[in-house]
């Protein structure tokens, strides 16, 4: 049997519903931020900036050799080595290393340090430490890129805030910390975004991937543009290139404001770049848990849930964890197994109607995400106006979300042209195979080989 929600609950959660027309507006508006990204004249006032990669060409499955890979972005640093074999074959290793908090909002030089010293480290283990290797740095953050291996970083998003590296070419940061230890040689080929590295790693094995898509800890999409659409790029040696929107900074400028809620405020009051990445913060994964979390104390302190008692993990910031929401929802219908161990583990005690509406709560939050992103990735479809793409999707949200994809393929056919096909493909590690497959690519073009 299927417990109620309450009314009361479902009615102060329809603020978090994106109607049909908001999806429009937002389809609208996103469309009307990429051209003013793409365009040389309103490239400065833009909230979503579409960067230039300099990445043109996608792989063909042919790619060969022996290539580091750095991935600095999400939950965890990696560091990879890939061994792309051809004929769409490879082997890959990796290691995960922390990087502390005091890390994130420290220094660059220790930053840059710490991540010299993991790779060194990663390279003594693969028994690989006196090759000289090429490396694809996936960097997960915006870029002004001036060349595949100079970025100048705009800003810090997500859980980051290192002093010093704003403005600076992080290949250079990278470069004077390898040179700093002296004992590695390393040829870094490239520098990417782990929307592009996932793009580049599904376009390997399947020639219709256009769009790279991230639900992670943070939320971006990159797509193929044609060339002539690029007023920002002046060469015109290629007919494309992949465009890095950075769409994680609409609404920015408040134009979000139709579809905030007073918890999005509350999220963006509490981050540490307040006032940014507004359309991240209703979707990726750093802020859904806490957003979930907000509602819960609010409707506990107006009595609607667990009898009016909340306790004092409920109050605390961040305990909420965003993996909670998949476990939650992925309970079978009727039961509340690991909705109970949740809310036990937050020091509440439930019944099954408070669960049946903590249960609610999770799906609007999470629906709403879904919903928000698949208007970003409609925009985009309808934009490119081909007849049929495939979307390469990673990120620790879409991937472990038990409904995330299918509330995504549904409501994003509701919005793209009724001729246009499209499937959603899961990354197989696009930030590690992608960086590879990034820096073979740029290998081939400069005619150098490795490994
Ligand atoms: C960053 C993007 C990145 C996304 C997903 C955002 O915060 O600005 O560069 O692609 O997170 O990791
Ligand atoms: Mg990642």
């Amino acid at each position: 049997m299927k417990t109620q929600v309450s009314e009361e609950i479902k009615q102060r959660c329809e603020e978090l519903k994106i109607s049909d027309d908001a999806m429009v507006e937002l389809m609208d508006l996103f469309l009307r931020e990429l051209n003013k990204g793409l365009s040389k004249k309103d490239n400065p006032t833009a909230d979503v900036k579409c960067f230039i990669t300099y990445i043109k060409d996608l792989p063909n499955g042919e790619e060969r050799g022996k290539f580091l890979a750095l991935d600095l972005g999400g939950t965890n640093f990696r560091v990879l080595i890939v061994h792309l074999k051809g004929d769409k074959d490879f082997e890959m290793e990796s290691k995960i290393y922390a990087v502390p908090q005091d890390l994130m909002v420290g220094g660059a030089e220790q930053l840059f340090d710490h991540i010299a010293d993991c790779l060194a480290n990663f390279m003594k283990d693969q028994n690989v430490y006196d090759e000289r290797l090429s490396l694809g740095f996936t960097f997960s953050f915006p870029l002004q890129q001036l060349g595949l291996t100079k970025g100048l970083l705009v800003k810090w998003t997500k859980g980051f805030n290192v002093a010093g590296v704003t403005g600076e070419d992080v290949v250079k940061l990278l470069k004077d910390a390898i040179k700093r230890r002296g004992d590695i040689q390393i040829d870094i080929c490239a520098i990417l975004n782990d929307t592009t590295g996932t793009l580049m790693s599904c376009a390997w094995k399947n020639h219709n991937c256009r769009i790279g898509l991230i639900v992670g800890t943070g939320s971006n999409a990159c797509y193929v543009e044609k060339i002539e659409n690029i007023e920002m790029y002046e060469g015109l040696e290629t007919n494309q290139m992949i465009i890095n929107t950075e769409w994680g900074a609409l609404g920015d400028n408040g134009s979000l404001e139709f579809i905030r809620t007073s918890y999005d405020r509350a999220i963006d009051e509490q981050s540490i770049n307040r006032g940014k990445q507004i359309y991240e913060k209703m979707i990726s994964g750093m802020y859904m848990g806490e957003l979930v979390r907000l509602i819960l104390l609010r409707f506990t302190k107006d009595g609607l849930l667990f009898n009016g008692m909340d306790s004092e993990l409920l109050r605390k910031s961040q305990e909420f964890q965003t993996n909670y929401v998949s476990q939650i929802e992925s309970d079978e219908i009727g039961n509340y197994k690991n909705c109970m161990e949740v809310i036990h583990k937050l020091g509440l005690s439930a019944n099954f109607k408070d669960c049946a509406n903590v249960r609610y709560i999770c799906e609007c939050v999470s629906t709403r995400s879904a919903h928000l992103v698949s208007a970003g990735i409609a925009c985009l479809i309808n934009k490119m106006n081909e007849q049929s793409v495939t979307i390469g999707v990673d990120g620790s949200v879409y991937r472990y979300h038990p409904k995330y994809h299918d509330l995504m393929v549904k409501r994003i056919r509701q919005f793209v042209r009724p001729e246009i096909s499209f499937d959603l493909m899961l990354s197989e590690d696009g930030s590690g195979r992608g960086a590879a497959l990034v820096a073979a690519v740029a290998c081939r073009e400069e005619g150098r080989i490795s490994g």
